[in-house]
């Protein structure tokens, strides 16, 4: 299928529904408003900020309904939209910016102080201020959004349909294991997505999905919105996740919820979360990090079945995700792969691994990206002709082809000649009372080379155990070398944007 314009025809099929609300401004999208607003963007873009069909636009601001409609204007222009981490530091988002060498940057009130801060070394970049009160940029005064979006005659007649494999928008990787890679993000991933997540979620008109999550990331956009999107739902956009508006929004409005682990660990903190009342909700999807199994077990615990899923910027994302039927007897278990996914677990020579074995896992179809940003080299790495995408992930499936994703490859360590897998340790210290989070990674050790060393967040009802304490608790239910060796108490793991735990930091 081509790429069509989206926006466009949902106006013409139902102008007034409410496509966005933005949960901090109020404001209000209908379908019709949608669209204009994404015409709008696309004149403006080529009108007053100097770009052409294949250039970038870079935004760097929280979540807002507005970003919606610069995706769409983007689609509409031929333009390719590059979502900016905003919990970045200036020399990383630098790094970002010499990497897609966007034409133009639109920002946020909040974030004007690091704009200054880079605009010396990007000087053709134009800077577009999007919020009124915003005051001078530095040097350069920039653009104001609302004026030039004023200043357009908007075209809400539908794109020309184009090549679906062409270039919509960057999403950096989460940059969990290093430097986060510029992922190319196409029409065809986003219709993908929709036969596999928005399919199995039976995503409906009616529905009104609450999204948290950052649209710096494949699952602030995708996901579920673009699904609800594309039926003609309505999607409410929160600046950010605050448990205590979340909850309100889930009992009083949404029918959809995605989060990942994070967030459902801090709805549970929430000294009035009640299960009784968030039955207007029917799909809570989780996925990004493992769900720890005793959160998603209160939430069965609430009469609330949280299927888990699994994808990656790569994959569009959506690859897995539990059905709802399974929840209760595969606690742990991402499902089978979705509609328009093709999976492989394979050893390290490629070759397929029979059920229960670990190996890594291999992906194809329509949803996997044609490549990361003109890195040629690393996406020939990434992916082989054949169309299969490497995730570095370690997966296993059962005999009912129910699969489980084991671990990163990179956080196997290998003590004493055998391969451990941190992930499966941390699932055991997690089931201990005393222990709120945990973290486990493989440290240099003279006699096995290397051994576990647990980091661990207690929690706080419970007086705090003897290290061996919690050493033998793991010795009960795993084998000798899996136990760790060491065991340091934190006050809180590292994490990223996406609240990962960013174990390179806790190596170092
Ligand atoms: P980077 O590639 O920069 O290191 P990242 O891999 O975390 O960062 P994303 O694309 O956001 O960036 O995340 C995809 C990864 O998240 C997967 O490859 C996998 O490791 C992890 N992941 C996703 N869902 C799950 C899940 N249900 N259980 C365990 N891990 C998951
Ligand atoms: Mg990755």
């Amino acid at each position: 299928m081509e790429q069509f314009d989206l926006t466009a025809h949902r106006a013409r099929i139902a102008p007034e529904a409410t496509a966005l609300e933005d949960l901090a401004s109020g404001r209000v999208y209908s379908y019709g408003a949608l669209n204009e607003q994404a015409a709008r963007v696309a004149a403006a873009a080529l009108e007053h900020w100097g770009l052409q069909p294949g250039d970038r636009l870079a935004y760097l601001g929280h979540s807002r309904a507005e970003f919606f409609a610069l995706l769409f204007g983007c689609a509409k222009a031929g333009l390719i939209l590059v979502p900016l981490n905003w919990r970045l530091a200036v020399p990383e988002l630098e790094g970002l910016l010499e990497d897609a060498r966007p034409g133009a940057l639109l920002y946020t009130a909040d974030f004007a102080e690091p704009v200054r801060t880079l605009q010396p070394q990007f000087a053709d970049m134009v800077a577009v201020a999007m919020d009124s009160e915003q005051t001078s940029g530095g040097a350069i005064r920039p653009r104001r959004y609302a004026a030039d979006l004023e200043a357009v005659t908007p075209d809400l007649q539908p794109h020309t349909p184009r090549d679906p494999d062409t270039p919509w928008y960057l999403l950096y990787t989460s940059g969990t294991t290093g430097r986060p890679k510029g992922v190319v993000q196409t029409f065809r991933m986003m219709l993908a997505n929709f036969y596999s997540i928005g399919l199995s979620i039976e995503v409906r008109q009616s529905d009104v999905l609450l999204n948290v999550l950052p649209m710096f990331h494949t699952a602030g956009i995708n996901l579920y919105s673009t699904c609800v999107l594309l039926v003609g739902g309505t999607v409410l956009v929160a600046p950010g996740f605050d448990p205590e508006q979340a909850l309100r929004v889930l009992e009083e409005r949404a029918t959809l919820f995605f989060g990942v682990p994070a967030v459902y660990q801090a709805l549970l903190d929430q000294p009035n979360l009640d299960g009784q009342r968030l039955q207007r909700v029917r799909s809570w999807g989780c996925g990004g990090a493992p769900l720890a199994l005793p959160v998603a077990e209160r939430f069965v615990e609430m009469g609330i079945r949280v299927r888990t899923g699994y994808g990656m910027t790569e994959t569009g994302p959506g690859v897995f995700l539990l059905e709802e039927s399974q929840v209760l007897d595969r606690l742990g278990s991402v499902g089978r792969p979705l509609l328009l996914a093709e999976v492989r677990v394979v050893n390290a020579a490629g070759e397929d691994l029979p059920a229960e074995e670990p190996g890594e896992l291999w992906i194809r179809g329509p949803g996997v990206t044609p490549g990361y940003w003109q890195q040629p080299e690393v996406t020939r790495q990434a992916i082989s002709e054949e169309g299969w995408l490497r995730t570095g992930d370690v997966a296993c499936y059962d005999a009912e082809g129910y699969y489980r994703i084991v671990d990163r490859w990179k956080d196997m360590f290998i003590s004493g000649g055998e391969n451990i897998y941190p992930a499966e340790v941390e699932r055991v210290l997690e089931t201990h009372d005393a222990v709120s989070e945990v973290a486990v990674v493989g440290v240099p050790d003279e006699r096995w080379g290397e051994v576990g060393r647990a980091f661990i967040v207690l929690a706080n009802t419970r007086p705090a155990p003897q290290k061996a304490a919690l050493q033998a608790w793991c010795r009960e239910r795993l084998a000798g070398y899996k136990v760790p060796q060491h065991i340091d108490y934190v006050d809180a793991l590292p994490r990223n944007a996406l609240g990962k735990i960013t174990k390179q930091e806790l190596r170092r």
